[in-house]
C-alpha cells in the first residue's frame, strides 16, 4: 500500500507563494488520484509491496503493456509528488549546509547558480513534466529533466532525484497562469533545504 505523505503545515501556510486552492487541488485532488491508481495497478500486478524507487527501475518486468503504462505514470506521480512536497514549508532553512552545501559549491559554484540552472531546465521542459536535482551514489549532484510523470528512476539511470520542480500546469496555472518562470521563482521560496539535505542523505543511505 502506497501513501501519500503527510503535510504538517495547513492549505494555507505557503502563501502568498504557492496560493491555497492549488495545494488543495494538487494534494488532495491530483496526488491522490495518482497514488489511488497506483494502488489498484500495483494490487493487479502483484507489485504492491516493493519499494516504489524499485518498481519504478524494474517496469520492464511487467508484462502487460496497459499495467506497465498505468504503473509508470500513476507510480511516477506517486512518487513524484512526495518527493516535490517532502522539501516544502512555511518556515524553510533558506540555505543548505553540511555535506550538501559543499556539494553543490562543487557542481554549480553556489546556491544562486544551482537555482539558475534548475530553472533553466524547469523552463525548458516543453509541455508537462519535472525538472530535478539529483545525486549519484557517490554524492555528485547533477540536473536533470523529465517529460509527463517520468523520473530518474523510469527512465533507468542510477541518479536518486532529491529536489522536484513539479512544471504541470496544474501546479502553478491557478496563480501564475502562463508565468511558469515566476512560479519557479516563488517556490525557492518555501524550498526548506533541510529537508533536501535529509533527502541526499537518504539517497546515499
Ligand atoms: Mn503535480
Amino acid at each position: 500500500m502506497f501513501e501519500q505523505i503527510k503535510l504538517d503545515f495547513a492549505s494555507d501556510a505557503l502563501e502568498p507563494h504557492i496560493d491555497t486552492l492549488t495545494m488543495e487541488t494538487h494534494y488532495g485532488k491530483h496526488h491522490a488520484t495518482y497514488t489511488k491508481a497506483l494502488n489498484d495497478a500495483a494490487e493487479k500486478a502483484g507489485v504492491a509491496d516493493m519499494p516504489i524507487e524499485t518498481l519504478l527501475s524494474s517496469l520492464d518486468k511487467v508484462e502487460d503493456p496497459a499495467l506497465r503504462k498505468a504503473l509508470k505514470n500513476n507510480g511516477g506521480g506517486f512518487y513524484n509528488h512526495n518527493l516535490y512536497f517532502s522539501v516544502l514549508s512555511p518556515e524553510p532553512q533558506k540555505t543548505p549546509e553540511g555535506e550538501l552545501k559543499k556539494q553543490i559549491e562543487t557542481a554549480f559554484g553556489d546556491l544562486d547558480s544551482l537555482k539558475a540552472q534548475l530553472k533553466a531546465a524547469a523552463l525548458r521542459q516543453f509541455g508537462s513534466g519535472w525538472a530535478w536535482l539529483n545525486t549519484d551514489k557517490s554524492g555528485a549532484l547533477s540536473i536533470s529533466q523529465s517529460p509527463n510523470q517520468d523520473n530518474p528512476f523510469s527512465e533507468g539511470t542510477e541518479l536518486t532525484p532529491i529536489l522536484a520542480v513539479d512544471v504541470w500546469e496544474h501546479a502553478y496555472y491557478l496563480k501564475y497562469k502562463n508565468l511558469r518562470a515566476d512560479y519557479i521563482d516563488a517556490l525557492f521560496e518555501v524550498v526548506d533545504w533541510k529537508a533536501v539535505e535529509a533527502n541526499y542523505q537518504k539517497a546515499l543511505g
